[in-house]
């Protein structure tokens, strides 16, 4: 019931919250923020405390990763919770499917990342209030009629049972479930809201087509993964509306999308910096500080998310800054030597373009660097000889471009089952 009375006292005041409408003055207010909230959480972080007193102020600090937060996990939050502890807690929680996992009042959870790359998040019940009702507002977006919400999930959380309520009803869906079950419950449910993952909203859309199912949402939210220009196009067609993104990790919530189908950066809660990867400046990592998480406190922390950025207006007029795609991650980044042993990047977007452009056969695929010189070509087609010649030729003239002559490709037609890992189309594991 707390928690429900704090959603509400969130949701009133974002409605009244006023953000400055241009961008001398964004930077203005975002810096007074972060000032304040920094002082605020130094008093229990001793990680911030000792940067603030070494450095002075929030921007001059290094920037961290992962790695670097998670090594000082115990000393930058502010609860005194131990790393081991929430990785303990969190644990039991997922293998027991009870999620009301607690550390004193504080809820804990684990990222849906790789396995033993799984970051933690720790929420208080103020911090849990605040995203429901940030995402009530701006993602499911306020109106005085009931909706009826379809959220999958990988792991239920108390969270979504406290924001149901007279105008929202959700409904879980265990994404550790069958897609049959999970197909058949979504259909007698009838959403007006469906919020996955792509590789689930691909199904429901598959299903749709085929007409296994009859469903009419109003509004589709894909969260939790990249979602390429390829599942975004096919999701488009199928429901024949704007496909809504949430960009959220454990590290925040990041950006979501307009009504002009474009997806923004939410700067009136994280403040983003860019640490470009391009001479051209297309392509950058986020570097971002958070100024409303305190239990786990975000200030300047860079992500390995590769974002191309999209330079023009958006024409709905928001100043936040704006996204064009999310390529993929650094780790995705295809490492292959070339002719005289330089060791080349070669960016996921161009083994998209390299697929998608040499032939409309392929319906699906995912492709993995396995080797030094080794890529995997799974792809879905109904005339996979075709497909593949095409699909060969066009990769050779890639690798080429780049002076690689003694990559090994190995096509398959089948794509491995990917329901309950994050989809990535693009992907090195080597
Ligand atoms: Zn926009």
């Amino acid at each position: 019931m707390l928690l429900k009375l704090k959603i509400l006292k969130y949701l009133s005041r974002y409605r009244k919250k006023q953000v400055p409408d241009n961008e001398e003055a964004l930077i203005k207010w975002q810096n007074k923020k972060i000032k304040r909230h920094l002082k605020r959480v130094a008093k229990k972080s001793p990680f911030y405390a000792e940067r603030l007193k070494k450095y002075g102020s929030w921007d001059k600090f290094p920037v961290i990763n992962k790695e670097i937060f998670m090594e000082n996990f115990d000393s930058i939050n502010t609860h005194g919770i131990k790393k081991e502890d929430a990785y303990k807690v969190a644990t039991q929680a997922e293998e027991s499917r009870d999620f009301s996992s607690m550390i004193g009042k504080v809820t804990v959870g684990l990222s849906s990342g790789t396995s033993g790359n799984r970051g933690i998040f720790l929420a208080s019940v103020d911090e849990r209030a605040q995203w429901v009702a940030y995402v009530l507002l701006h993602v499911l977006g306020w109106q005085w009629k009931q909706r009826k919400v379809a959220f999958f999930l990988r792991a239920n959380s108390n969270l979504y049972s406290a924001a149901k309520s007279k105008l929202i009803d959700f409904n879980f869906f265990d994404l550790k479930d069958s897609i049959t079950n999970n197909l058949e419950k979504l259909q007698n449910y009838q959403p007006d809201v469906i919020v996955a993952q792509p590789s689930m909203l691909i199904q429901i859309a598959k299903a749709q087509k085929a007409g296994r199912i009859k469903i009419q949402p109003k509004k589709i939210i894909s969260v939790a993964e990249v979602l390429e220009a390829f599942d975004h196009s096919l999701l488009k067609r199928t429901f024949n509306q704007v496909i809504h993104q949430a960009y959220q990790c454990t590290e925040g919530f990041l950006a979501k999308t307009c009504e002009y189908g474009t997806l923004h950066f939410n700067e009136d809660i994280v403040k983003i910096e860019k640490n470009y990867l391009d001479d051209s400046q297309e392509r950058y990592h986020p570097i971002i500080t958070d100024f409303t998480r305190s239990s786990q406190p975000i200030i300047r922390y860079e992500l390995n998310d590769i974002i191309i950025d999209k330079k023009e207006p958006c024409p709905c007029g928001s100043i936040f800054q704006a996204i064009d795609h999310i390529e993929g991650r650094a780790d995705d980044v295809f490492l292959i030597k070339n002719a005289k042993g330089e060791e080349i990047q070669i960016f996921p977007d161009f083994i998209r373009r390299a697929i998608i452009l040499a032939t409309t056969k392929v319906q699906e695929y995912i492709v993995e660097q396995t080797g030094p010189k080794e890529i995997i070509f799974y792809l879905d087609s109904n005339d996979f000889d075709t497909a593949k010649i095409a699909v060969t030729e066009s990769v050779l003239d890639l690798l080429e471009h780049y002076h690689i002559n003694d990559c090994k490709l190995i096509f398959k037609d089948t794509i491995p089952a990917t329901t309950m890992n994050k989809l990535r189309r693009i992907k090195r594991s080597c």
